[in-house]
């Protein structure tokens, strides 16, 4: 007797003691904790009796095999990392969504030295309890010429403490062009309302004036803080005070000045990196040490903008303001960890040799690549590419242009290469879901019907995953035979 074709028999699925045994026999279980094998194998069947109820599968088609390829399928996902490394073929150098900076080599060997015991909070020479900052203050202090310098555990944190420290239940300027919302969760109104401040709003969206600033002043002012634009530009009748003009104000006023300057380059980067278009953003930007110079009190910056370090905010200015920062009770709460202070005192060693940072800093290296290189580098792919993709995929190599990204470098475009992917089996979404689930995943962008691999962001380790994902890819919408 057939059963009644509205109800699939689920009584023909196998049993989980059943599939269990069947993984048992393969060896597929055997590395895994079982708990983690059963959950697995109850959700490949409980995943098939929602196909069948649903009528997207048949009973017939449901065999053990199938259930027992589910289940490991899913052992596997289960046990494979979920911070995974990535492949970022997008062409952003600061990549927020991708882990923003990676980290020079040296920084990478001070990781892994520093994870187990280390010298973090003991003096050398006394065996006595030493500070975790002597790591990078001496370092930071020589750097950017600064008299003292704080790091907590990212730039966030950093105006936070600062804010709370210098300027808690009084009034703090800053202007209405520069309150700023950053990967939408920093929102400068909300930081300084976190950190007890009253903000106090001078000049226009497009245009501040010192004389702006100066009228505001009260007894009740406690800072001037000036914010970098970081994640946008304005263009048109635009004035803003800058970081000495600003210094100067507060010097006359006796009112200390912040400025909070988002990615912080330690070095000139309109010196080396050759950008199409906002030029003068590049130019404009400043660098720690000259915003050092210029006399503000208190500076803030992220470690892993365009430092290219790991996480971080760096704090740096006069000792006093240094040492209230220092002091507060939030300094606890937001201290930098063992991990990320190693990364971080190996790629301020780097910096003393500024030659040696462009080269081996990957931010830096990256965003100096010049366009005849990234042209030769996506000739070079292209040939090795070419093959594993044949009669699935039409390649070729295409000129892009992408920005540095990450809330660095507004309005600052790069000219690329890229290798520019027209499938002809499967769509163009299956391909890149394709990369994107593979392990490891591969990043590009859809740019005008094709699939883009920037050569930007790739490096030489790159290149064998990657030829592996689209080898893969390819092979899962073979050719139609001839
Ligand atoms: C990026 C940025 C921040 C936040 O820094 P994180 O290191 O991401 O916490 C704050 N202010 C400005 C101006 C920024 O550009």
């Amino acid at each position: 007797m057939r059963g009644d074709p509205e109800r699939p028999s689920f009584r023909r699925l196998p049993s989980v003691e059943r599939l269990l045994q069947g993984l048992d026999a393969s060896g597929a279980a055997g590395r895994h904790p079982r708990r983690l094998v059963v959950a697995c194998v109850r959700e490949a069947v409980e995943r098939a009796r929602r196909r069948l109820a649903e009528g997207r599968a048949s009973a017939d088609a449901i065999t053990v095999d199938a259930l027992l390829a589910d289940a490991r399928a899913l052992l596997a996902e289960r046990s494979a990392p979920s911070l995974d490394r990535a492949i970022n073929a997008t062409g952003i150098v600061l990549h927020t969504n991708l882990g923003r900076a990676p980290l020079c080599a040296d920084a990478r060997r001070a990781v892994a030295a520093a994870s187990g015991y280390t010298m973090l909070e003991v003096d050398r020479a006394t065996g006595e309890r030493g500070s975790r900052q002597a790591h990078v203050t001496a370092l930071l202090r020589e750097l950017t010429g600064a008299e003292a310098a704080f790091v907590v555990n990212n730039n966030a944190a950093g105006v936070l403490v600062a804010l709370a420290a210098l300027a808690r239940g009084r009034d703090v300027i800053v202007s209405r062009g520069e309150l700023v919302e950053i990967g939408g969760s920093f929102r400068l109104p909300d930081v300084m309302a976190a950190s007890g401040c009253r903000l106090v709003e001078v000049g226009t969206t497009n245009k501040t004036y010192v004389s702006d600033y100066e009228a505001a002043l009260t007894p009740e002012t406690a800072l001037l803080v000036k914010v970098h634009r970081s994640n946008f530009s304005m263009r048109g009748f635009v004035r803003d005070v800058g970081p000495r003009e600003l210094a100067t104000l507060g010097q006359r006023a006796g009112v200390p000045v912040l400025f909070d300057m988002g990615s912080g380059a330690f070095v000139d980067l309109a010196s080396r990196i050759q950008c199409t278009a906002g030029a003068a953003g590049l130019s404009g930007e400043p660098t720690v040490q000259a915003a050092v110079a210029s006399g503000v009190d208190v500076i803030t910056a992220s470690g892993d903008k365009l430092l290219g370090g790991p996480q971080a905010g760096v704090l740096l200015g006069g000792t006093a303001a240094i040492g209230k920062i220092r002091a507060h009770p939030l300094a606890r709460a937001v201290r930098i960890d063992k991990l990320d202070l190693a990364a971080l005192e190996a790629t301020l060693r780097v910096y003393r040799d500024p030659d040696r940072a462009w080269a081996e800093i990957p931010v830096l290296e990256m965003l100096a690549r010049s366009a005849d290189d990234l042209e030769r580098a996506a000739a070079s792919l292209l040939e090795r590419l070419r093959p594993v993709t044949a009669g699935a995929a039409e390649l070729s190599v295409c000129r892009t242009t992408t920005e540095a990204g990450g809330g660095a470098l507004p309005g600052v475009e790069l000219s690329s290469w890229a290798i520019a992917i027209s499938p002809q089996r499967g769509t163009l979404d299956a391909w890149e879901r394709g990369l994107r689930g593979h392990r490891p995943p591969v990043f590009g962008r859809i740019a005008d019907g094709r699939l883009l691999l920037d050569l930007r962001t790739l490096g030489p380790e790159d290149e064998s995953p990657l030829t592996d994902a689209l080898a893969a890819i390819a092979g899962s919408h073979p050719a139609a035979p001839a």
